[in-house]
């Protein structure tokens, strides 16, 4: 049978979730979404009504099916965690089982086990301050949406994941390089994201031989990155700096395709890459190796 693969981290057609989910779906793996709760009523919506379908297109002409599409907050372990106001906030009151430990029960449920595990989320309320204007709470925000999931997520699915399995999540250079703009924190996430992708590499390999690998991706401009602010510049820059330039229209500016990133991923986690474990892999046409603009 074809793999099954949980994503986290979709919510419409622009992000590098759905460029995964489409590039595992054109190699055969059935697709299951963990969606952001506020989020999910719009693109379970838009999904029934055909707004993706221009989108869902795969390779050879068909559609990507989302087997199924599970509300998600990556925030959250367990109820017993959930904050009063957020249980009773009309965005989450119409779902259930939508923390961490839920969903991978759900999908136990529903499916018995997965083989591949995508993080693709990140959330950073105070993204657009400078380090130094951020407030601690903006801080340990960032880190719990955007690293902390992971280790939940990974902890909570292990279980459930076939031998052979394969996680990947998505990072970005301000880890390691000066990204002004990159603010609240979300530097720091992704510095942990990167250093814990080595440690639980060790520990999901030793436990259950299950690869853990991260991408660090070129900017795109998702609707998460739209939040930052910045990233028309960023994608500029890159185009104008990467080793490998690509065609670019006027009006859709990008570095990176997102089925490159996608296509990246569905090596990641395949056996192709059977030896490949607690890597940063970069998908960002080289920019990372330069040391100076040109
Ligand atoms: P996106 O908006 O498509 O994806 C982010 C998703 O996270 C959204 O669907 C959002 O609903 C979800 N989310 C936020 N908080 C959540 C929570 N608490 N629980 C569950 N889901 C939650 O944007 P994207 O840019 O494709 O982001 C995907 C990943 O790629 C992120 O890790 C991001 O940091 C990374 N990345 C993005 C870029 C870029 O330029 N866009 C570059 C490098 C890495």
């Amino acid at each position: 049978r074809g793999k099954r693969a949980f994503i986290a981290g979709v919510a419409d057609d622009n992000g590098y979730g759905w460029a995964i989910a489409k590039s595992l779906a054109a190699a055969g793996a059935e697709i299951l979404v963990g969606t952001w709760v506020p989020a999910l009523n719009i693109f379970e919506s838009s999904l029934r009504r055909g707004k993706f379908d221009e989108s869902r297109v795969l390779p050879d002409g068909s559609l990507m099916e989302i087997t199924k599409v599970y509300p998600l907050d990556a925030v959250y372990d367990k109820m017993e965690d959930v904050p009063e106001d957020v249980k009773t906030n009309k965005r989450y009151a119409g779902s259930t089982n939508w923390t961490v430990q839920e969903v991978a029960e759900s999908v136990k449920q529903d499916f018995g086990s997965i083989d591949i595990l995508v993080h693709s989320l990140a959330n950073g309320p105070e993204v657009t301050k400078p380090l130094l204007e951020t407030s601690r709470n903006g801080y340990l925000a960032a880190l719990s949406a955007s690293s902390y999931s992971y280790i939940s997520l990974l902890k909570h699915f292990l279980p459930i994941m076939n031998q052979g399995g394969s996680s990947i999540s998505l990072t970005y250079i301000a880890s390691e390089r000066i990204i002004p703009g990159y603010g609240g924190g979300m530097s720091s996430a992704k510095a942990a994201l990167e250093s814990d992708t080595r440690v639980l590499a060790f520990e999901a390999g030793r436990r259950r031989k299950i690869r853990v690998n991260t991408i660090s991706a070129g900017p795109l401009r998702s609707r998460a990155a739209k939040a930052i602010g910045f990233i028309d510049t960023m994608i500029d820059y890159s185009s104008a700096n990467a080793p490998l330039q690509k065609e670019l229209s006027a009006v859709n500016l990008v570095l990176v395709k997102t089925d490159e990133v996608g296509n990246a991923a569905a090596f990641l986690v395949s056996p192709l890459a059977s030896a490949i474990t607690g890597a940063v892999i970069y998908v960002d046409n080289g920019l990372n190796a330069m040391g100076v603009g040109v």
